[in-house]
């Protein structure tokens, strides 16, 4: 009998699968899709079978066990092996995105003692003696084997059905619950906008077509209500669902809406969980317990059987990129995700990308509007403070504008609440000093070190933590101090100025206890926080009604950023944050507090006009070929050398296999240069259609030079 060789792909980072046999005991019950457990030099590995083929270049070890319960299905591999070709990410990496982390990194699945190996332990059978021994006292994870005994020596044991993997016990707690909730008040009857949109949604779920609706409404104009209808429509044809958020932790509402309509039916899957939590909800997901499924990016990849509907929530939010490896965007993989399984896909938000805008405008995706906002509430006004006007500046709060300080003693005084955006932590963004313009550099990275509320100087790339120097480095000075604002020092100017106000911060250094979010979004709920302070944490779709006042503290802050997409982000983080005020039944009011005020995604933004502002950003983008007109990939080279690396940028720019119609932009140093002591230069690629594209990122992953890394990126997000 001839062997049966299938390729696993094991999260490594390489782009090939590895061959393994398949011992006769599992002949006939290893397909593609498997989920097994193979030998990888002294450890052992969780795969995904990605093929079978007729015979392997290079000789073979065996599987070792096959997981129990249901494989991975036949889309969600071909999701995988497109997500790789496309992004040219590991295969491997991406799959175990679809795998519980315990089967990845954990201690991989214990082993128990069959009862044939039982019987041949009593009979003193020599062979495997001492495994069989360790097993008779108990089952052992796969790790404490392989540590003790030759892998080979375990394989032997489970090909003669001795030794065989423990049954991995059932699910119990399918819902982890979010422990805040809010009462549900009942929705009557749907707008017509939003009719319109769940009638198309649904029509395509129960035709099982595959099309992209993109739902674009502001902030309050019933988008959440139309998935929580559409989810409801597709659970009841027994299909289940799937939704991506940016951050799950930062949405608890959302979450417990979603328990309103499916209780106990819903499983969420993201970075915060522990690992047995995970497991837990992936095997909801995979059997097929959970109704509703809830992830971050990574969810994109749930193993979710006769999924019926997919939604991305925030579909502009960048945080569906992974730029880390494997790097891919979980909104783009939705959309193919859906062309696959044959569901539709809705891509909600008040400000959509770009790219997603563009397909609606083409025609390649059905664009379904929500002009307005279902509550009462007027639309809020908007107020552009100049802070260059010295009538508007105060020596000792550069950060508030008097304009903003007038509004939230108006806020404090009607007992109302009022939310502040600042996207730079701390206490303030660096130490200068006065005589010599001299700042405190990390000394890993390029960048400066910000000043916290601890006394302490830190690096917010590679998190270096240092006492602040007592005199200028440079030039002795004693005057060397803290200059500019961060969310930590508006919190403590706004205690200064408003002594007795609740003042409460929502950034990632206030979120470093467990628990810590519920804390801030329960005071701000019951009104005992009257002004919230934080980074783009807080644009991201709370509701609390009794916020009357919103402000932007530098809306210019994302244009000093070399990116091309900087006015893109701009008028979405103006937009988004104009929606927190007034969502309630009082007016609301935004204050935008800006050096540039004449910037059209500042002026676009404030009048609220979404096609002005994209009809001067398409001219730029169609002019430089940027995307969605063209493109882009991105090359980066580092490494501890700088001189090393520079000259490779060069090298590697001259052997790049480009055409007259592809562009190449560089090498340059990347703008942030040096990053933990490696020194980083990149270059851009512009091309006309994706083949070229990957055709040359290959080309220049293959330039070899010691000491240098080289890293391509496909449609990248972030060009830092
Ligand atoms: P979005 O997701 O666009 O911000 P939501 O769906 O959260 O909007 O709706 C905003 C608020 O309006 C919620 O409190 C929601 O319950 C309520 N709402 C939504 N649709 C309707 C409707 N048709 N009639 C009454 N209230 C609605
Ligand atoms: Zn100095
Ligand atoms: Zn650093």
């Amino acid at each position: 009998m001839s062997t049966i060789i299938v390729r696993v792909a094991l999260p490594r980072p390489v782009e090939d699968p590895f061959h393994y046999e398949v011992p006769p005991h599992l002949a006939g019950k290893v397909t593609r899709g498997s989920i097994v457990h193979v030998p990888f030099g002294k450890r052992t590995m969780t795969g995904v079978v990605v093929d079978l083929v007729e015979s392997s270049p290079v000789p073979t070890r065996s599987i070792v066990a096959l997981s129990e319960g249901p494989s991975l299905s036949r889309e969600l591999v071909d999701l995988a092996q497109w997500t790789a070709s496309y992004y040219q990410s590991p295969g491997g990496l991406l799959l175990r995105l679809a795998l519980p982390p315990s089967g990845v990194s954990g201690k991989g699945p214990k082993f128990v003692l069959t009862e044939s190996g039982r019987q041949a332990l009593e009979k003193g059978q020599s062979l495997h003696r001492e495994i069989l021994e360790t097993l008779k006292r108990g089952p052992r994870t796969t790790t404490m084997l392989t540590e003790r005994f030759d892998s080979a020596q375990l394989e032997a044991g489970v090909s003669e059905g001795l030794v065989a993997p423990a049954l991995s016990p059932a699910p119990t707690n399918t819902i982890p619950s979010s422990s805040y909730r809010r009462e549900e008040i009942p929705v009557g009857k749907l707008t017509l906008p939003q009719e319109e949109a769940l009638s198309r949604i649904s029509d395509g779920v129960s035709g099982e077509r595959f099309e992209v609706i993109l739902l674009k409404g502001v902030t309050g104009s019933g988008k959440t209500e139309v998935y929580l209808r559409a989810a409801l429509h597709t659970i009841g044809l027994g299909k289940r669902v799937l939704l991506l958020v940016p951050e799950i932790s930062l949405t608890p509402l959302l979450v417990s809406r979603l328990e309103g309509v499916a209780a106990g039916e819903v499983a969420t899957l993201h970075s915060g969980m522990s690992d047995a939590e995970r497991t837990n909800s992936w095997e909801a997901v995979r059997r097929g317990q959970a109704k509703l499924v809830v992830g971050v990016r990574s969810g994109v990849f749930a193993p979710i059987p006769n999924l019926g509907l997919i939604i991305v929530d925030e579909e502009h939010d960048t945080s569906f990129r992974q730029e880390d490896t494997p790097s891919y965007n979980a909104r783009d993989v939705a959309v193919k995700r859906g062309q696959l399984e044959k569901v539709p896909v809705v891509l909600g938000s008040a400000t959509p990308s770009f790219e997603s805008w563009y397909n609606a405008s083409e025609g390649k995706y059905h664009l379904a509007l929500l002009p307005h906002r279902v509550t009462p509430a007027a639309d809020p006004d908007l107020l552009l403070i100049d802070m260059s006007d010295p009538a508007q500046t105060d020596f000792d709060y550069p950060a508030l504008s008097v304009a903003l300080r007038d509004e939230l003693t108006g806020v404090i005084e009607r007992g109302e609440q009022a939310m502040l955006f600042l996207n730079r932590r701390g206490l303030a963004p660096f130490l200068l000093c006065p005589d010599c313009r001299h700042t405190v550099p990390c000394p890993n990275c390029s960048v400066t070190l910000t000043y916290h509320a601890n006394r302490k100087a830190v690096c917010h790339y590679c998190g270096h933590k240092q006492d602040p120097p007592d005199q200028c480095p440079d030039c002795g000075s004693r005057k060397l101090g803290p200059v500019g604002t961060g969310t930590q020092g508006v919190e403590k100017g706004l205690k200064e100025l408003f002594p007795g106000v609740a003042v409460d911060r929502l950034d990632r250094d206030a979120l470093g206890k467990k628990g810590a979010l519920e804390g801030i979004y329960r005071r701000m709920d019951s009104g005992e926080t009257t002004i919230l302070v934080g980074t783009q944490m807080l644009a991201k779709g709370h509701d609390f009604p009794n916020v009357t006042l919103a402000g932007i503290l530098s809306a210019e802050q994302a244009l000093d950023l070399p990116d091309f997409r900087s006015g893109e982000r701009t008028f979405q983080i103006i937009t988004q944050v104009a929606g927190r005020a007034g969502r309630g039944e009082r007016p609301g009011k935004v204050v935008i507090q800006t050096f540039t005020p004449d910037h059209y995604a500042i002026t676009t933004a404030l009048s609220g006009d979404h096609e002005a502002f994209y009809s001067a950003e398409i001219e730029t983008r169609r002019i430089l070929g940027y995307p969605p007109f063209g493109r882009m990939g991105r090359i980066i080279l580092d490494g501890a050398n700088e001189e090393k690396v520079t000259s490779a940028a060069f090298t590697l720019t001259g052997q790049l296999p480009t055409r007259k119609d592809n562009r190449i932009l560089g090498p340059a140093p990347a703008p942030l240069v040096k990053i933990r002591n490696r020194y980083r230069w990149h270059i851009l690629v512009l091309t006309k259609n994706h083949r070229e594209l990957v055709k040359i990122l290959h080309a220049a992953r293959k330039v070899d030079v010691p000491g240098v890394r080289v890293t391509t990126r496909v449609d990248p997000v972030q060009l830092l």
